[in-house]
């Protein structure tokens, strides 16, 4: 057996013969008793002989695959060689939130697929690594952000997701000074309110904002722009700029009969309830929440995953997903299916809900659906569901949530003047650099590109704070 604890650089052999060991996860019956992270820590020893596995690859087809495009193989090198500050240091460069992107990347379609290794399905593991460096880092200095010199000029994030908090980093280290407008209770965005705990535990998005706060950011927490606190009052405010990362938190609705019952939820209220300290949500989402022993989750993203498990979670027997596509049209991670499969979870596919049935009482008792098959491609290329006549089915459910996808909140881009916006609600943004039709205005993230990843919305908040620095450095009448 190659021994991979010397920090003796092994040859593309020697690295090829260390097997692949799957990543190290809580056995299912534990897991499913708390809502406490999934993935197990690798141990430093484990790390190192994982990251030996990296074959060094000269193209590198990982970080053309990373959002972020972080230089995978340089960090992995670094830990090989027991180096695992140099190795954050390396994913600092490109990412500001590698802790969370660890855990929460769906690796196995992003920097994992694109692994040569994967072509017998044994990737390395860039995710648990990248998740290790950071966590090591993490314990050894809580601080990271260090402001640039002062600039004097005063930029207002609108929205604490991945996006806001990313362009926060940014435009501290060049030395600006921040304010963060969240309309929440508490900072995070869908880190905090829609990524359930057993993926991503809350304490990691606490020190990033810890951090910001240290180096200077201040937060002005529920408080929503829009018609009350318009975008042009903190220009009268003195803000210099001001960057949109508003997320797309509308939750899509489904118009069926029984819609109306009890024991139907928004995904939103669905995973917040269950997941955010109560203190943090509205009052009329404090109570405890009644799920029953048969849940249902209509979708097929991360958010029906989520859903899925959360209930799992909450001691429900039967968990139902259902999906009018097959499989194959999912868009959601495919590690966090198999992981609710592997928690009991059963998917139906081809199947179209057209009511709800209710109980004497007013509460949901049963889904009735319609058998669906495969049509031609819309306009995005995934295959139509067809409705087959006669085909009715039910489902039973105590409980449902629509985990049927979000879009923008209307009210922030209706209400700037001059601000262009996409027919679909979306702010109007050059996806390289942030700008929207006000040149003192920038957006990015989920609003700007609809709902996706917490590294695409990471990166284009990076991305935004460059140009919102040369914005502010560039001299004006
Ligand atoms: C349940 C769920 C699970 C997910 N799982 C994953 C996953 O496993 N991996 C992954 O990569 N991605 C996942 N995602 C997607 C990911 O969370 C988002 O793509 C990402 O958070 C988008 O970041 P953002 O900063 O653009 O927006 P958000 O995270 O949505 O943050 C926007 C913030 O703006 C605030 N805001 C909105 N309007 C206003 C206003 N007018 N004034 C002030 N504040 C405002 C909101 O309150 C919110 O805090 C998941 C999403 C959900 C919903």
């Amino acid at each position: 057996m190659t021994d991979v604890t010397s920090t003796a650089m092994l040859d593309r052999k020697a690295r090829m013969r260390i097997p692949y060991e799957e990543p190290p996860e809580r056995p299912v019956a534990e897991r499913l008793k708390d809502f406490t992270e999934t993935q197990l820590p690798l141990t430093p020893q484990r790390a190192i002989r994982e990251a030996s596995r990296c074959l060094q690859c000269p193209l590198a087809p990982c970080v053309k695959a990373c959002p972020a495009h972080s230089d995978i193989p340089g960090a992995l090198r670094k830990i090989e060689e027991s180096d695992f500050l140099g190795a954050a240091d390396i994913y600092r460069q490109t990412s500001s939130m590698s802790q969370i992107c660890g855990r929460v990347c769906p690796h196995e379609q992003l920097c994992q697929c694109a692994c040569v290794r994967n072509k017998t399905h044994e990737p390395v593991l860039c995710g648990a690594l990248e998740t290790f460096a950071a966590d090591a880092a993490r314990v050894h200095d809580r601080f990271f952000i260090h402001p640039g010199s002062p600039t004097g000029k005063h930029v207002a994030i609108v929205g604490s997701g991945p996006a806001g908090l990313a362009c926060a980093e940014q435009l501290i280290t060049q030395g600006h000074q921040v304010e963060i407008f969240e309309s929440a209770a508490a900072p995070g965005g869908m880190l905090v309110f829609g990524i359930p705990s057993f993926k991503l535990d809350k304490s990691i998005v606490e020190s990033m904002v810890e951090d910001l706060r240290h180096a200077g950011a201040t937060f002005r927490l529920n408080t929503p722009i829009g018609k009350d606190l318009p975008v042009d009052h903190l220009f009268a405010e003195g803000f210099h700029a001001v960057f949109l990362g508003t997320g797309t938190s509308i939750p899509s609705g489904i118009k069926i009969p029984g819609i109306e019952l009890r024991g139907i939820y928004a995904p939103n209220e669905f995973l917040a309830r269950l997941n955010v300290r109560p203190e943090y949500l509205p009052s009329a989402w404090q109570g405890r929440l009644p799920i029953g022993q048969k849940a249902v989750v209509i979708g097929g993203g991360d958010t029906a995953s989520d859903c899925l498990r959360s209930a799992l979670r909450m001691g429900a027997s039967e968990v139902t997903c259902l999906y009018r596509r097959t499989e194959a049209e999912m868009p959601g991670g495919i590690k966090d299916r198999e992981l609710a499969r592997e928690e009991g979870a059963v998917f139906h596919f081809l199947a179209q809900p057209v009511r709800f049935l209710g109980d004497t009482d007013g509460r949901v008792c049963a889904v009735e659906c319609l058998k669906c098959e495969l049509g031609e491609p819309d306009m995005e290329g995934r295959r139509r569901p067809i409705p087959l006549e006669g085909s009715n089915f039910t489902v039973e459910a105590e409980t449902v949530v629509l985990a049927l996808g979000y879009g923008p909140d209307p009210e922030i881009g209706g209400s700037i003047p001059g601000l262009e916006m996409q027919s679909n609600g979306l702010i109007r943004a050059d996806r390289q650099n942030g700008a929207t039709s006000r040149p003192e205005i920038f957006a990015g993230g989920d609003a700007v590109s609809g709902p996706d990843l917490v590294s695409t919305a990471m990166v284009s908040g990076r991305r935004a704070a460059q140009s919102i620095d040369l914005f502010l450095r560039t001299p004006r009448d």
